[in-house]
């Protein structure tokens, strides 16, 4: 493949956590064979290659390809498929009642939606379907990213208790009217799977996907109340032996922290998973809203990542994680969607703006995230959590060539100040429709706002035209009996000790 130059009116090289970011002026980047070569001037590198084409006006700026550390992708979203936002504990359930869609088409259009907002990687974790259709609809899904040539960490979330509450599911059946338990419990076994199907399942994706430069595999057990101790223990040793990253959700809410603290005399989750050696390099949660100060210093102790998800947490009451003493305590942080972001079109820049504006504490001395860190999180930060460090998350030469081009005409016009500091601006004012022209491992995947290998209105086609008409009567069904064990999931949740303050409370406390 011939050298490529991609030319910005400002080049955003690397971004660094401690505001020390390299940015170039009338820049430029090569690539070759879908990784950089060269960075520098632009008119420099023009000379070095007369012959090489050219993308880009000159006029934009250029950044490395966002990373989305965390996301479940069900495209059409759930709040479209009528899930409509609330506390987490009772939204997971009406997801039942959302309608199956062809995971191919699914896929692609999440993908469509990612490229849009200059996300080149994503961490997707394949939750399971409406109805028993996981293992088809993961390999379905895999299969999609490799077709649309977006770089993805790919896992399938593993769950074997604690189905409908953090509690003994027969327990908890038993306390419904008879119809409705049995309603449940055969909606539950159909999306059982053994631990060791799974395993085996993650194995064979992982063979067949072995030395790629664009995939990663990963376990992912979906929460620590979602899975056994003994079986999260040996998730753990099959990631260290078998060299797999692990991604897991974890204290997204206060009465998850609560569930292992009732059971564990007042363990957190955190203490729990380090007890059975679950945490280390190679492993990362998403939210961490609850963590405890004590949890901060046993992730960054075992060098275990996170990813926030602000949109996420204040669609489904969860709260407001403590990034900035995750960051400050040492700890990797990513930046995720969730499938849930604010404006439900998974805006990576518009998460990016949110997570700026979100972590601001009051009071003149205390300072806020910058969008530097914002910045690092989205790109090299995201790229840890992926398992693609060292490759992918800067545009420096032999990293590879995943970035985007954003209007920076629009952003500035008419006017904006020379002594603001960039990437301010770029979280301040870039959307996903700022967007120009998207580049994956060399490919422009995304130019002049234009997919050119993806059938975008082809695809919303498809999308339209099956889901259209009323409601299939097995998808009624479910939506009916996830609406009617709402109050049984309250009721079940009525004397847990969550932290009620006098105003709002956002945060976990200690
Ligand atoms: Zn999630």
């Amino acid at each position: 493949m011939a050298t490529t130059l991609v030319r910005g009116r400002h080049v955003l090289v690397r971004a660094e956590l401690d505001g020390t970011s390299r940015l170039l002026s009338n820049g430029a980047v090569a690539h070759e064979n879908g990784v950089v070569t060269d960075v520098g001037a632009f008119n420099d590198l023009r000379r070095r290659y007369p012959d090489a084409r050219v993308i880009g006006n000159g006029r934009q700026f250029l950044i490395p390809g966002l990373v989305n550390a965390h996301h479940h992708g069900r495209g059409v979203t759930g709040f479209q498929m009528g899930q409509p936002d609330g506390p987490l504990e009772l939204w997971i359930q009406r997801g039942m009642g959302r309608r199956p869609l062809d995971p191919r088409l699914m896929t692609l259009y999440t993908i469509m939606q990612m490229i849009r907002s200059g996300t080149t990687t994503v961490m997707f974790n394949q939750s399971s379907g409406p109805a028993d259709g996981t293992i088809p609809e993961a390999a379905a899904t895999l299969d999609a990213f490799v077709e649309a040539g977006m770089r993805v960490a790919f896992s399938v979330a593993f769950r074997n208790q604690c189905t409908v509450v953090y509690g003994d599911d027969e327990t908890f059946f038993s306390g419904l009217p008879h119809d409705l338990a049995d309603s449940i419990r055969r909606i539950v076994r159909a999306t059982d799977h053994p631990f060791d199907e799974y395993l085996g399942l993650t194995r064979g994706f992982a063979k067949q996907h072995a030395g790629s430069d664009s995939v990663r595999i990963l376990l992912s057990p979906q929460n620590y109340q979602w899975a056994d101790e003994e079986t999260l223990g040996r998730i753990g040793d099959a990631a260290r032996t078998e060299g797999f990253g692990i991604h897991t959700h974890l204290v997204e809410t206060a009465y998850q922290r609560r569930y292992a603290e009732r059971l564990h005399g007042g363990q957190t989750p955190a203490h729990r998973l380090r007890e059975v050696g679950f945490l280390g390099p190679g492993v990362s949660i998403a939210h961490g809203v609850w963590l405890t100060r004590d949890d901060i210093g046993i992730l960054a102790d075992t060098r275990t990542a996170v990813s926030h998800n602000p949109s996420s947490n204040l669609r489904l009451h969860s709260g407001i994680a403590p990034v900035l003493d995750m960051l400050g305590g040492g700890i990797t942080v990513g930046q995720g969607t969730d499938s849930n972001a604010i404006n439900d079109d998974d805006d990576m820049l518009q998460e990016m703006g949110l997570t700026l504006r979100l972590h601001r504490p009051v009071g003149i001395d205390n300072p806020p995230i910058t969008a530097h860190q914002v910045i690092h999180m989205a790109t090299l930060g995201g790229a840890e959590l992926t398992m693609f460090g060292g490759e992918i998350g800067s545009l420096e030469v032999g990293r590879r060539a995943d970035m985007a081009l954003i209007d920076w005409d629009r952003i500035s016009s008419p006017v904006l100040d020379s002594e603001l500091d960039i990437l301010d601006v770029l979280l301040g004012r870039a959307r996903a429709k700022d967007i120009d022209t998207v580049i994956i491992a060399g490919d422009a995947v995304l130019e002049d706002r234009a997919f050119t290998q993806l059938d975008e209105d082809g695809i919303r086609e498809e999308i339209r035209e099956a889901l259209k008409g009323p409601l299939p009567p097995e998808v009624a069904e479910r939506r009916r009996i996830s609406i009617e064990m709402a109050p049984y999931i309250r009721r079940f949740y009525s004397d847990w000790d969550v932290p009620i303050g006098p105003f709002y409370q956002y945060n976990s406390v200690s």
